[in-house]
């Protein structure tokens, strides 16, 4: 008879669904502390700012999941904080994806947009 090892690098703690509350960030949208949360699902997160978009074409999210989504194109920005981690500035398209920046690299995209914003209404 033999015998599987498991290879998982997941630990007990980070499955436990008792974990104790957690200090939630100032922005959290639940501010719950997330109390009976797994500890990796103990991520704080903002409300979501979005913005309508004109100019995207509003199939190109639905042929790139395969199903109907938002009719609507959208960016979104909001703030996520996982456990122990550093919080990140997200951007997103709709719900279909994300990119993940720290604070700084926010405020540089940020300034950047603003200075290609300006070139672009001269
Ligand atoms: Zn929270």
């Amino acid at each position: 008879m033999t015998s599987t090892t498991n290879t998982s690098t997941t630990t007990t703690d980070e499955m436990s669904l008792d974990a104790p509350a957690r200090v939630c960030m100032p922005w959290c949208r639940t501010n719950d502390g997330h109390e009976g949360e797994a500890t990796v699902d103990q991520t704080c997160w903002s409300k979501d700012r979005a913005i309508p978009l004109e100019t995207e074409d509003p199939v190109s999210p639905e042929r790139l999941m395969g199903t109907p989504r938002d009719p609507v194109p959208y960016s979104v920005t909001y703030l996520e904080a996982p456990l122990g981690e550093s919080t990140r500035v997200c951007v997103g398209f709709g719900d279909l994806f994300s990119i993940k920046y720290t604070p700084a690299e926010a405020r540089r995209l940020a300034a950047h947009l603003i200075e290609r914003a300006e070139v672009a209404e001269r």
